[in-house]
C-alpha cells in the first residue's frame, strides 16, 4: 500500500521547521502538524522575548519573530502545514499512521519534533512575566546576560539549578538558590561548587509564593517587571520578601512523548533515545530531533541542527527503501 505522504513531521519548533525545510528542498513534500492550543505551535521560543544567541541575528530577534521566519522558509519550498494536534500514532506497521481530529494520514517516514516544556511553578503572573521579558525565565544560558550587575533567584535543587546558579554568577552580583528541601537532588560535586561560590546565597525549605512586580516601560511598552519574590517556609508557613531583579525556574523539563509511549524507546524521564549520533530511532523510518530527544543542550540552534540531521537521514532512508 502506498502512503499518503513520504514524510510527516510532528512539531513546529526550530527542529520541526528545519526538518521541514530540508525535506521540502529534497522534494519530499512534507506535511507538518504544527499543533494547536493547549500545545504551543512554534514551541518554547513563542514564550520567550529576546533571543540573542541564535547566529545570524547580530542585534537579537524576538522568539516569535524567529519562529515565523523558520515557518516561512519551510513553506517557501512547499511544506504543507496543518494547525492541528496529532492525537495518535501507529508505528507498528508501514506505512505509519498519524491520526488527527479523527482523520488518518499514512506516511513512509515520520519525524518527531514535539519538544519539551520547562516545568513551571504556575504562580500568579508567571506566564506573562516570561513572555514579556519581565524577569522570569527558564533558561539561564539564554537570558543570563540580561542580568549583568543584577541580583537573581534560582528555583530548584537539581543539577540544573546548581549549574544555572553558577553560570549566573558570571553576570550577577548575587544569586540566591531557593529550594523546597534541605537535601539536594543535584550531585554532590555540583552542590559543593555552588556552596563554594561566594556570590551564591541559599534559602532552603522555602518555596516561591508570589512574584512582586512594578510597572516598567512607557506607553505600549508598559509591562510588569519583577522586583522581588515572596518566599514561604515549607515547615512553618512563614513568609518573607526577598528583593530580586529576576527569577530563573530550574525545576526540570518534561519531554512531549506521551503519544509515543509503548512504541518508541524512551529513557526514564521520557526522552526519546535515538541511535547513538543519529536522529534514527529504534523503529526504522521514525526519526527524532530537537528537545524531545535532548535533555542536555536544549538550545534552538542545536534543535535546528538535529532537525537537519533527521531530514537528511529520512531522505536517505526513503531512497534506500526505493520510496
Ligand atoms: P531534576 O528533576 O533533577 O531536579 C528538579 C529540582 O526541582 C528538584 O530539586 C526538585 O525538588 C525541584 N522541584 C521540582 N518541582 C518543583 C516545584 N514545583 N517547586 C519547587 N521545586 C521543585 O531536574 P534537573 O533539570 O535539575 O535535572 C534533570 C537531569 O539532567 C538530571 O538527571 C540531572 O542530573 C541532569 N543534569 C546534569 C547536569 C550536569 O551533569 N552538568 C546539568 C543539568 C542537568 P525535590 O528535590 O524536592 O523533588
Amino acid at each position: 500500500m502506498s502512503a499518503d505522504r513520504k514524510v510527516v513531521i510532528i512539531g513546529s519548533g526550530p527542529a520541526g521547521w528545519t526538518a521541514a525545510l530540508y525535506a521540502a528542498r529534497a522534494n519530499l513534500e512534507p506535511l507538518v502538524f504544527e499543533g494547536e492550543p493547549p500545545n504551543t505551535p512554534g514551541g518554547q521560543l513563542m514564550i520567550t522575548s529576546d533571543v540573542e544567541n541564535f547566529p545570524g541575528f547580530p542585534d537579537g530577534v524576538l522568539g516569535p519573530e524567529l519562529m515565523e521566519k523558520f515557518k516561512a522558509q519551510a513553506e517557501r519550498f512547499g511544506t504543507e502545514v496543518k494547525s492541528q494536534n496529532v492525537d495518535k500514532v501507529d508505528f507498528s506497521a508501514r506505512p505509519f499512521k498519524v491520526e488527527s481530529r479523527g482523520e488518518t494520514v499514512t506516511a513512509e517516514a515520520v519525524i518527531i519534533a514535539t519538544g519539551a516544556n520547562a516545568k513551571l511553578l504556575h504562580v500568579d503572573k508567571e506566564a506573562a512575566l516570561m513572555a514579556s521579558g519581565g524577569g522570569v525565565s527558564a533558561c539561564a544560558t539564554c537570558d543570563g546576560a540580561f542580568f549583568k550587575d543584577r541580583e537573581t533567584v534560582v528555583i530548584g535543587g537539581g543539577d540544573t539549578a546548581m549549574e544555572e546558579a553558577n553560570f549566573l554568577t558570571r553576570y550577577c552580583t548575587k544569586v540566591t538558590i531557593v529550594h523546597r528541601r534541605e537535601e539536594f537532588r543535584a550531585s554532590r560535586i555540583m552542590v559543593e561548587r555552588a556552596q563554594n561560590n561566594p556570590k551564591i546565597h541559599w534559602e532552603l525549605n522555602h518555596t516561591l509564593d508570589a512574584y512582586l512586580v512594578e510597572e516598567a516601560g512607557i506607553g505600549p511598552l508598559k509591562r510588569e517587571q519583577v522586583v522581588g519574590v515572596r518566599l514561604k517556609h515549607t515547615g512553618t508557613g512563614a513568609t518573607k520578601e526577598l528583593k530580586t531583579d529576576g527569577v530563573f525556574i530550574a525545576i526540570g523539563h518534561k519531554p512531549n512523548t506521551d503519544l509515543f509511549k509503548g512504541q518508541l524507546d524512551l529513557d526514564d524521564v521520557g526522552y526519546i533515545t535515538p541511535r547513538p549520533g543519529k536522529a534514527a530511532t529504534n523503529i526504522d523510518g521514525v526519526f527524532a530531533c530537537g528537545d524531545v530527544q535532548d535533555s542536555f543542550y536544549r538550545q534552538a540552534i542545536t534543535a535546528a541542527g538535529t532537525g537537519c540531521m533527521a531530514a537528511i537521514e529520512a531522505e536517505r532512508w526513503l531512497e534506500e527503501q526505493g520510496l
